[in-house]
């Protein structure tokens, strides 16, 4: 397999490489087509220029041309790749180049039709071309003017196209090799972040959860996946210290009830204690509420493992509350205690059943802590900063929660009164379990209690949004 730096460089100094090709062909294409029109324009010029020069030659009184100017003039346009020949009005050639030096003749077809034909591949000839020579109205002649067609350049012109075709190979060749170089370097500097956090999900994968890299990047995919890394390590700590702690909690619950009841059954099969029904009783209760707390733990670590997958479906959380109170109506009334209901109709988006287990775990900590008075339970909407949300409260005039107590009773295990919540089967989980879910759904859980414990009962706030558009995401 190719290493990221050098196949990040190939294929950028691949790309600039045939962009540099192309754009040369293109401009050597158009810079030798340019020139060709205009060395045919300059030809044209320069045949009348010839043309002209004969003309004035030409002497009406004597009606004779004058020989030593067009010695000198044919010779010029000989050497600039023109074979001219004169004749006079009757048709007689007068002056013809190749008389003048047919030897020096010879050598300019060779030397120009080899250069158009070999370097240029013009695939032209020499063609004579016949043109009338006139003085006023008067016939003076006629000029056969001979050149290589359709168009050649001269020894100085082919230099400049050649020089034009060298500067732009030498510029794209220098272009291709600074690229080159440019991409390894650019191809280092994308390729490092990358290593580096392949290098960091190496020593996470190993174990080393306090891994961490650098996340100041400018590109934001890099910058993003230094972050993904760190929070993929965060989280992975995190998991493993919430885990390490959870044993650790759930060990320190177990222990002390099994301590217990394994001191109660010793003493009864030693005869310390006389063995009795309500002795048995009290360690089946012992053994009923450990269940319990096996149970919940179940719950938790679910709820943990899961990151709570929620299964939404749209209700009218009205409709749950009610349900739920109904539930609880027997049980309150079996402790004389009244249960009642005030719900808004509130439409929401959420998972039925684990909203269904909050509201349970609320109303049966209400029925558990509320020896007389009532409970209440209210659904309302509300607004504020955040949107609009629903508020869902039970409320009690129960035994209440010491101020020092409320900033915990959403903590795993806790239990404001041990002594109390054993008598009342408590594990301490009901409210975390509740926190969690309605965390999971967007919300926030609260609870409030009269300042002294035992004189105004406790109430217990879910805000959950209200999450109808939440269907159409
Ligand atoms: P538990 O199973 O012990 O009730 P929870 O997590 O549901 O566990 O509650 C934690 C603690 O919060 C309880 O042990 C209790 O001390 C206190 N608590 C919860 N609800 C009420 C309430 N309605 N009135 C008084 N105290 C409460």
């Amino acid at each position: 397999m190719i290493r990221l730096r050098n196949y990040i460089a190939f294929i950028y100094a691949f790309f600039i490489c045939i962009t540099v090709f192309v754009l040369s062909a293109v401009i050597n294409m158009f810079a030798e087509k340019l020139f060709a029109e205009y060395i045919t324009g300059n030809i044209r010029l320069q045949t009348e220029e010839i043309i002209r020069s004969f003309e004035e030659q030409y002497d009406p009184f004597t009606a004779r041309y004058n020989r030593a100017g067009i010695d000198v003039i044919g010779m010029h346009y000989l050497h600039q790749g023109y074979l001219v020949s004169l004749a006079d009005a009757a048709g007689r050639v007068v002056w013809d180049v190749r008389d003048m030096d047919m030897e020096e003749c010879a050598v300019i077809i060779e030397e120009i039709s080899a250069r158009m034909n070999n370097e240029y591949r013009a695939g032209g000839s020499f063609a004579p071309r016949l043109h009338n020579l006139v003085l006023g109205n008067t016939n003076i002649g006629a000029l056969r003017i001979e050149s290589y067609g359709p168009f050649f350049y001269r020894e100085n012109e082919a230099a400049f196209l050649k020089t034009l075709n060298r500067f732009l190979l030498v510029s794209g060749a220098v272009f291709v090799l600074l690229s080159v170089i440019v991409s390894v370097c650019l191809a280092s500097v994308i390729a490092r972040p990358v290593l580096r956090a392949r290098d960091a999900a190496r020593r996470i994968a190993h174990g080393d959860f306090s891994t961490r890299i650098a996340e100041g990047h400018a590109a934001r995919e890099l910058h993003e996946l230094s972050r993904a890394v760190n929070g993929l390590a965060e989280a992975l700590g995190n998991g493993e210290e919430w885990q390490k702690r959870q044993s650790a909690d759930i060990a320190h619950e177990l222990r002390t009830p099994l301590t217990t009841l394994r001191g109660n059954i010793e003493a009864m099969i030693d005869g310390i204690w006389e063995l009795s029904p309500e002795r048995l009783e009290s360690c089946l209760e012992e053994i009923v509420r450990l269940s319990g707390l096996v149970d919940d733990i179940a719950v938790l670590s679910l709820i943990r493992r899961e990151h709570i997958v929620l299964s939404k479906t749209g209700f009218d959380l009205a409709h749950l509350a009610a349900r739920a109170a109904e539930q609880f109506v027997p049980l309150a009334r079996e402790k004389g205690v009244t249960l009642s209901v005030n719900l808004d109709p509130a439409p929401v988006y959420a998972d039925y059943n684990r909203i269904m287990q909050v509201l349970v775990n609320l109303l049966s900590n209400a029925v558990k802590y509320t020896a007389q008075g009532n409970i209440t339970v209210t659904l309302h909407a509300a607004a504020s900063r955040g949107g609009a949300h629903h508020e869902l409260s039970v409320a009690d005039t129960g035994c209440g929660i010491a101020a020092e107590d409320l900033p915990h009773v959403f903590e795993r295990f806790f239990r404001a009164d041990r002594s109390r919540s054993r008598e009342t089967g408590g594990t301490g989980i009901g409210l975390s379990i509740a926190a969690a879910i309605v965390e999971a759904h967007g919300g926030s859980i609260r609870a409030e209690s009269a300042a002294a414990p035992g004189t105004g009962g406790s109430v217990f706030t879910a805000t959950l949004p209200a999450d109808i558009s939440a269907r159409q995401q």
